[in-house]
């Protein structure tokens, strides 16, 4: 029997936990948590239905009343003894003690009985090379083949009369076999040709390069062919139709929407479709359902069951459509309940309700060069309710480059330090933590904040007076001026990066953790170095884009659950934001500050190099500077694109020998980018070779060109980004981008680039265009990957996501019995998701 240690080590501690009066103390940690624990390793038990009633049964006994226990627990005990009873009818029996649940000694040996877990190699028919074939591709255990999803369907479904078939479609036909012929056999390209008939006519079919399939065929037996229709001299024939053997059985091959699975070395397709065919047909009514009937019901969804077969072998299209729609919901459900279950857990603790502060934000409007946009207006107005709720926020604050982040980031955090607490703003690199720093200095300097506690009630003594110098001290280093410190009201703001000098390094941390220091912008240091707060109350991420649960988790470790923004300029459509983000709300600056320049943007091929080398020359003889990205390359394509190592080279050595080229690429240590950012930003060089680590966070106004080779490697989202690498300052700026991709939807997305400076529409386009894997060029870490629900499907993801929310609410932990398979599931999917990332 499958899983007979496991259980055999299931029924006594079951049988203990009745001699110990239904306590739940059989095992230490609870007998649920105990449950969860041995269906990780209960293999084949889990074919039984006597154990997946009994985990049915037991799920929730935590919170069961001492009658339900009993109940259950004796129902489960008796149902895995039966497990282990002869099949013949055994009159009623004693109660045998768990010591005793010992299998029978086998007194024969049947072939073992399918169960999810069964492995290939141990069903009848397939041989070891077939079961390492299915290996390879990922499918070891009947469970493992049940998911192996065919990756298109023929559709044989349309059936006629040999004398209506028409040249050129795709038919199927039952008829006869009247003759059968072989030939060529000595010149290899031998085959076979039949000449099969029904009441209406007769019709050629021709079998090239298979002379052994003469022996398949008997004359007068009835067959069924699905495939075109072709003409060979003038006479209607097929050629290497799709056959078998007519039955009054389900058709499998022809005649139908037949699945193609994939496939590889050693495994052929009708092999292949036979065996899958068994296996789904035995194995899909042993699975489980772990989604419950009233959320079936609800959304509309066939059973899990059917929707396995139906996705093999799709009764028709119709049914095919369900079940996809079945197995991609699941998909979804499985990443919503993920998701919304973190922020639940986030949003669970405790937070800093922080009023919101009137006289402050208006004195920081005014001390703002501009007036806000209305979408900067809306986003504050979302966070300000955020910050009043004794919630920590959680919320994502999207704009395409240059809608003006800073500044939302910048009244958030003036909220909280007139609320008394500390803000820390998190950027990618030490360059663009510098660039906020100095403007949030600046800034913020000149906002008066309350500070009641500090000055008020400092004791005249010694202690007050060391910390006066302190402060002093730190001012000064914080740059901040007697004439401007506002009488030490303004916001202090401090920086804290890896080029500090120790000593510097040290006060900065000192005025950290008294409460000093009211901003410190820096690197993710901010949380994951012995950073110590006097009282975090913001968190603002920029530009990160996996700030997860670790990093939250962290804070907490501190002491801290603080409110958190995170800040992102890649536009993503709204399916991925709540896939990968769906934890976060999100406020979107859907507007750009007036007066933004169009940077013209044009494809050019690679013949045409030497116009966008002219136009390079020219701007840089006005004064301006360029960059060149590059993407990567490996050592196969040399021939076609020029890594940005051999850009630089050519660039500086033949192209523009009399200007000044520096080079930018991600083997670089941090350190070494920043220094070349900083060096190029101070014009020591006029052109920048970069590889695509120049997407975030470089500054310089006056870069006016932007030239991107290869561009149809890089998702637009990309493209866009660097795009905004431009015209940030107030020259007219260009992008131009270099491809030789001929293809359609090349075309379509680099035109797409031409034409809109849309960042969101972009996205969108590329992810019609292109589809979800191939969004992010690369793989985001963590990003689950659907095997069968399109990213594009918002009514789907919608669906699923309201299921989530229905059942999180009733069931947060999705600790009631009829979840537990569910949350396993879920538990399950997210772990393969990291795996897989
Ligand atoms: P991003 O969203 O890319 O981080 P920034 O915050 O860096 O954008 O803003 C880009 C530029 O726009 C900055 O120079 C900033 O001062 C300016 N800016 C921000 N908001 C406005 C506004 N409402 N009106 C005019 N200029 C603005
Ligand atoms: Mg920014």
């Amino acid at each position: 029997m499958d899983g007979k240690e496991q259980i055999i080590q299931l029924g006594k501690i079951l049988r203990a936990e009745q001699e110990q009066g239904y306590a739940d103390t059989a095992v230490p940690d609870g007998l649920e948590r105990y449950l969860t624990s041995w269906r990780l390793e209960a293999n084949g038990a889990l074919s039984h239905p006597p154990v997946q009633q009994t985990l049915e049964l037991l799920a929730g006994y935590s919170v069961f009343d001492a009658i339900t226990r009993k109940t259950r627990i004796d129902i489960a005990i008796d149902a895995l003894r039966a497990l282990f009873r002869p099949a013949t009818p055994a009159p009623a029996k004693p109660a045998v003690p768990a010591a005793k649940l010992r299998p029978q000694p086998a007194t024969e040996k049947p072939a073992p009985p399918l169960t999810l877990e069964t492995t290939i190699d141990q069903l009848p028919g397939i041989g070891k090379v077939t079961a390492q074939s299915f290996k390879r591709l990922g499918v070891r255990t009947v469970n493992d083949m049940l998911y192996h999803f065919p990756h298109r369907y023929d559709d044989f479904t349309s059936q006629k009369q040999i004398a209506d078939l028409e040249i050129g479609s795709t038919e199927t036909v039952v008829a006869s076999v009247i003759d059968i012929r072989t030939f060529g056999t000595r010149s290899g390209m031998g085959g076979i040709e039949l000449l099969v008939g029904d009441q209406s006519g007769n019709l050629k079919v021709v079998f090239f390069r298979q002379p052994w399939l003469a022996k398949q065929f008997v004359i007068g037996a009835q067959i069924v062919l699905s495939g075109k229709i072709d003409s060979f001299q003038g006479l209607r024939q097929m050629t290497g139709p799709d056959w078998e053997p007519y039955s009054d059985d389900e058709l499998i091959h022809t005649g139908r929407l037949v699945p193609v699975h994939p496939l590889t070395k050693g495994l052929y397709e009708r092999n292949a479709r036979s065996i899958i065919k068994r296996v789904v047909d035995r194995a899909a009514p042993l699975v489980q359902d772990y989604l419950p009937a009233k959320v079936r019901d609800r959304a509309g969804l066939m059973s899990l069951a059917d929707a396995l077969v139906q996705i093999h072998f799709p009764n028709d299209k119709e049914h095919l459509e369900r079940a996809r729609r079945r197995i991609g919901f699941d998909e979804f459900l499985f990443i919503q309940l993920g998701v919304l279950q973190r922020k639940l857990l986030w949003q669970g603790e405790h937070g800093y309700a922080m009023p919101f502060n009137q006289d402050v934000h208006e004195e920081l409007l005014s001390k703002l060069p501009f007036d806000l946009t209305g979408a900067q207006v809306r986003a504050l107005e979302e966070i300000f309710v955020d910050m009043q709720r004794p919630v920590p926020m959680a919320r994502l604050l999207q704009g395409d480059v240059g809608s003006g982040k800073t500044a939302v980031a910048a009244a958030t955090a003036v909220q909280a330090i007139a609320n008394g607490f500390q803000a820390a703003i998190m950027a990618p690199t030490e360059i663009l933590a510098e660039q906020h720093y100095k403007g949030l200095k600046a800034l913020l300097g000149q906002v008066r904040v309350p500070r009641a506690m500090q000055e008020a009630t400092a004791p005249a003594d010694a202690q007050a007076a060391a910390h006066q110098a302190e402060l002093t001290e730190l001012k000064r280093l914080l740059g901040m001026m007697p004439e401007d410190d506002l009488d030490g009201a303004g916001v202090r703001v401090a920086l804290l990066t890896g080029s500090l000098g120790a000593k510097e390094r040290r006060r900065v941390l000192e005025g950290i953790a008294k409460g000093d220091v009211d901003l410190v912008v820096g690197t993710h240091a901010l949380i994951t170095e012995s950073v110590q707060y006097a009282q975090l109350g913001l968190v603002v991420v920029d530009e990160q884009h996996r700030f997860g649960v670790e990093q939250r988790q962290r804070l907490k470790d501190k002491g801290f659950n603080p409110h958190m923004l995170v800040m992102t300029a890649t536009p993503i459509p709204r399916t991925l934001t709540m896939t990968i983000y769906g934890d976060l709300d999100t406020s979107v600056l859907d507007e750009l500050p007036p007066g933004r320049q169009e940077i013209k943007t044009r494809w050019i091929v690679s013949a045409e190099r030497d116009k966008a080398y002219k136009h390079m020359r020219r701007e840089i003889s006005r004064g301006r500077q360029a960059y060149v990205v590059c993407p990567l390359v490996d050592e196969s394509e040399k021939v076609d694109l020029p890594s940005a190592e051999e850009m630089y080279a050519k660039l500086q050595g033949e192209t523009f020998p009399d200007l000044r080229v520096t080079l930018i690429h991600g083997k670089m240590l941090p350190r070494e980018k920043d220094e070349a950012m900083v060096s190029f930003r101070n014009h020591e060089y006029d052109i920048m070779v970069a590889t695509a680590v120049i997407e975030v966070g470089i500054d310089v106004p006056n870069s006016t060109t932007m030239v991107i080779e290869g561009a149809d490697r890089f998702g637009l989202a990309q493209l866009h980004q660097f795009r905004g690498r431009v015209g940030r300052g107030m020259h007219q700026s260009y992008c131009i981008l270099v491809s030789d991709k001929e293809n359609e939807v090349t075309k379509q997305r680099l035109e797409a680039m031409e034409q809109t400076r849309d960042g969101f529409k972009l996205a969108e386009i590329d992810l019609q265009l292109r589809g979800p894997g191939e969004f992010f060029g690369t793989r985001q870490s963590g990003t689950p990957d659907l095997k069968v629900a399109q990213l594009a499907d918002t009514r789907l993801l919608h669906a699923a996501n309201l299921e989530a929310q229905k059942i999180l609410a009733e069931d947060p932990q999705l600790a009631r019995p009829e979840h537990t398979l569910l949350k396993g599931k879920v538990e399950q999917f997210w772990v393969d998701a990291a795996k897989a990332g």
